[in-house]
């Protein structure tokens, strides 16, 4: 059986213990990974501090063709890197192909030409000059969950390593095997040895060490709100930087006057891609109530037509569930959204996908109505192929409704009335807001939550901000 090592100091290392990693589709082990503790991190941190020195002082040009070089070999395995990360995610193959890997190549594509516009601000004043310097901070961890492994892992990657960091990384044990394929590739490509280490294992383990690491001094994370607020409690005294990048339950407001032709098929999307499985999935859908039946049927009549299947089937549209852990905690959601009075349009159980999948951990696309707005179903993250539908009378009961949870991810809105548009975004609490479309990214952008979804922006110029350290340098002229 294949068994995935950790990568430390430009060496694959094997351990003595390892962690089972199941193709969810399957519901089998089909291969092995390390489960490294605080000794694996103490030796990787070793490892990024030694690197570090030579890495940052390199020109930001020599960084940048590194990255290129990395995005290019990525380029050209694309579809041996898609057919992986659907086999350990349970994602379709079609969406690794067509999302997870590519947008991996543009992260890294994206900051390797950033690294060399990198600038920074002076200011000046009669007889006195100011002018700040953004250094590299050193060995930084970057800790990612199991939705989409390699795209939110190179996320944090490539910014790191673009602005001159050092790396201690530690993908989801659940899907670990991308992480240790592109680390093959970073040193087929001649990233030098210790800027970049992957430590493998289980959060408690492995991603704790991390976190406590006294010579880790920021902290990219993005995964579960549970796990950002131990973060933020551990790491907080100890003064690093941190951006976590926590949950949602994101509201989708459809007014009486959207495009319905236009917007039905993306609403459907945001609330079923990658099975739900994603932080800004529109999980949470407010229909304006003139067209709530309308709206319901055409919904329902969509989603009850997407393809539940074998991951590595090109036509699939919905795949299986990372774990029979998260599974479970699925098809529990929908129990209790029925217990408290909702009533089930589509789906509602457990998806039966025969031949190699009859064991796999599939749920079918999912509809509920009726429920109260502060029911759980409504309240949290279920972060799989389930949406509720709510209606609303008006555009400030709309808003009340879409701010009424704890977090504040992202939103979406669709009407053809562009000053509604402009107040009601203005008035979300959340830190992305899509008008008339949905998960449409621009790496350039501010990406990240307010409340309970997290602290920090990523992307373009905040991913700079966040991987250097400012100061400020004054000469009296
Ligand atoms: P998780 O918090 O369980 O795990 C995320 C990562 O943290 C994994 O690598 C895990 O091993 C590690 N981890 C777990 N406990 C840890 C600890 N005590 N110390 C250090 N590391 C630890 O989350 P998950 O279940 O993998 O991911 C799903 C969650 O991620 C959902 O809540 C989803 O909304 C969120 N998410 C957010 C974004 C965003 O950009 N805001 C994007 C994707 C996913």
């Amino acid at each position: 059986m294949e068994q995935l090592c950790h990568y430390i100091g430009g060496e694959f290392l094997p351990s003595t213990d390892w962690i089972d990693v199941y193709e969810p589709a399957t519901g089998s082990v089909y291969c092995r990974v390390a489960r490294g503790t605080m000794s694996e991190v103490e030796a990787a941190v070793e490892a990024a501090t030694n690197a570090f020195p030579a890495w940052s002082e390199r020109a930001a040009a020599e960084r940048a063709a590194v990255l290129a070089r990395i995005a290019d070999a990525l380029e050209s395995r694309l579809d041996e890197f898609a057919r992986a990360e659907s086999q350990d995610q349970g994602k379709p193959v079609s969406l690794a192909r067509s999302l997870d890997i590519p947008r991996s190549i543009a992260n890294l594509r994206f900051f390797a030409a950033a690294a060399m516009h990198a600038w920074s601000e002076s200011h000046t004043a009669p007889a006195m000059l100011n002018y700040t310097l953004r250094q590299p901070i050193g060995v930084v961890g970057c800790i990612s969950p199991w939705n989409l492994p390699l795209y939110l892992l190179t996320w944090k990657i490539a910014p790191a390593l673009a602005f001159g960091n050092t790396v201690v990384a530690k993908p989801s044990e659940l899907t670990p095997l991308t992480a240790t394929k592109f680390a093959e590739l970073c040193a087929e490509c001649g990233l030098p040895a210790g800027v970049l280490n992957i430590v493998h294992g289980y959060g408690s383990e492995a991603g704790s060490a991390i976190v406590e690491h006294r010579s880790i001094r920021a902290i990219s994370f993005t995964g579960s709100t549970a796990t950002g607020q131990y973060i933020a409690r551990t790491a907080g005294p100890m003064f690093k930087k941190l951006s976590l990048e926590l949950g949602g339950k994101n509201p989708t407001i459809v007014f009486a006057d959207a495009d319905l032709d236009d917007a039905l098929p993306q609403i459907v999307r945001a609330g079923f891609l990658n099975q739900g499985e994603i932080c800004l999935c529109g999980s949470r859908i407010l229909v304006e109530r003139s067209i709530f039946d309308r709206f319901l049927d055409s919904f329902c009549e969509r989603v009850a037509a997407l393809k539940v299947g074998d991951p590595l089937d090109d036509d699939t549209d919905v795949g299986a569930l990372v774990s029979q852990a998260h599974y479970h905690k699925v098809l529990t959601a929908i129990e209790n959204a029925r217990a408290d009075g909702g009533r089930i349009v589509v789906g509602g159980s457990a998806a039966r996908v025969p031949g190699r999948c009859a064991n796999g951990w599939f749920v079918e696309p999912t509809v509920i109505v009726g429920l109260d707005a502060t029911c759980s179903a409504n309240q949290e993250e279920i972060f799989g192929p389930v949406v509720t539908i709510l209606p609303f009378d008006s555009d400030d009961e709309a808003i009340t409704l879409a701010n009424s949870v704890r977090y504040g991810l992202a939103a979406s809105i669709w009407t053809q009335n562009l000053r509604r548009a402009h107040t009601v975004a203005a008035r979300l609490a959340c830190g992305v807001v899509w008008i008339n479309c949905w998960m449409v990214r621009d790496l350039r952008t501010p990406f990240g939550g307010t409340k309970d979804s997290g602290i920090g922006r990523e992307g373009g110029w905040e991913a700079y901000r966040f991987f250097t350290e400012p100061k400020n340098v004054c000469i009296k002229l």
